[in-house]
Parts: structure tokens; C-alpha cells; sequence
């Protein structure tokens, strides 16, 4: 492989869910572009990384300085749904259901990987509803996972100190084993409509 090849595969290769098999067939769909699309794809990629941040707030990612659109006023503030990742929030969001607000934990629990509660956003989660009493329902919707499962658990437990507040977890629509992620809106807007109530 020469080396530019080498170079490119290796740094799509470390994309999420790319392999070196398939790392390889983007570099050479890459070669046979044009131009104009090779600069549009690198100016995209810089103004993605230098223009968007995550919101202090929910963790979903927002226009640097501008403010939250998944925070604003326009949204349900009685409503908080509990997320893994960002991604999950915006798979959430097209299914068009929910206009709650958003809390992203940027991961879940999982003691044999070295991750406890200091280590994702569940501080936050606690120190927001407690800051906004207009909050009445948390929605856990984490993996139905064993780790998602486990955080969704740990929130039970460390919410139900606060009076009036629902917890409820989304409907498990979703196969064992799957992600929020990459999971069909129809399904997901099931899972939303059909949540439980655990407190
Ligand atoms: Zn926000």
C-alpha cells in the first residue's frame, strides 16, 4: 500500500463502526471526486468541528454561542429525557413525538470498563431537576442494554429522594442488544408513547 493510501485509511479506519476493509474503498471512492466536492467535504468537516459545541446544559450539540435550541423556552420544560449519547437525542427528535427537554449522560454505567457515576453526567441530571421545579417526569431512555439497564436503575435510586417527581423508562420496543442510535422512528416513537412509570 503506498503511503498517502496507508495515511488516509488509517485515519478513516478510526471512525466509529469503519474497518480497514471498508476504510480503504472510501479512500478510493475519495480519489475518483472531484475537486470542488474534496473541498467542500474538508471545508464541512472544519466548520463542524470549529463552529458546534456541546451544551452545558442537556450535552446535545449546539452553534458555538448561540443559544440551545433543544433548551429553549419553546420546549416542554415539565418533560426531561434521559440519553447515553447526543446521537440518541437526535434519533429521539425525528421521531417527531417528544418536545421535552434533554439530558445526555455521554455514556452509561460500566464498573468492569472503569466507569461509575462520577464519570458521566448524573450529578448534572440531579443538580437540573432540583434547580427546576417545573420538572415532573424523567424519562430514562438509555440502552436496553445490561450497562443501560444499570444506569437506568442508578437513576431510579438516586431520584427518588426528590418529592413529585415521575420517573418512567421507554417501552422496551427495541430488540436486545440494539442501539438508540440505529434504530428505526417508528420504533422509537413507540417506545416513547408506550413508556412505563417505575416511581
Ligand atoms: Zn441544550
Amino acid at each position: 500500500m503506498i503511503p498517502l493510501l496507508r495515511e488516509l485509511t488509517a485515519l478513516i479506519s478510526s471512525f466509529p463502526g469503519i474497518g480497514q476493509k471498508s476504510a480503504t474503498r472510501i479512500s478510493f471512492y475519495l480519489l475518483r471526486q472531484s475537486d470542488q466536492y474534496i473541498n467542500n467535504l474538508v471545508d464541512s468537516i472544519k466548520n463542524f468541528h470549529n463552529n458546534v459545541e456541546f451544551c452545558l446544559n442537556c450535552g446535545v450539540i449546539k452553534s458555538t454561542g448561540k443559544e440551545c435550541s433543544l433548551c429553549n423556552s419553546t420546549r416542554d420544560q415539565s418533560l426531561i429525557c434521559v440519553v447515553e449519547q447526543p446521537s440518541d437525542a437526535f434519533t429521539i427528535e425525528n421521531s417527531g413525538d417528544y418536545h421535552g427537554l434533554y439530558h445526555v449522560l455521554m455514556g452509561c454505567l460500566s464498573p468492569l470498563d472503569g466507569i461509575g457515576p462520577e464519570s458521566i453526567r448524573l450529578q448534572e441530571l440531579k443538580s437540573r431537576i432540583l434547580a427546576n421545579p417545573s420538572v415532573i417526569e424523567v424519562i430514562i431512555a438509555t440502552n436496553p442494554s445490561i450497562e443501560g439497564n444499570a444506569t437506568a436503575n442508578y437513576i431510579f435510586e438516586d431520584l427518588q429522594e426528590i418529592p413529585n417527581i415521575k420517573i418512567s423508562r421507554i417501552a422496551m420496543g427495541l430488540a436486545i442488544g440494539s442501539q438508540i442510535e440505529f434504530a428505526d422512528s417508528k420504533i422509537i416513537s413507540q417506545s416513547i408513547k408506550n413508556r412505563t412509570q417505575i416511581f
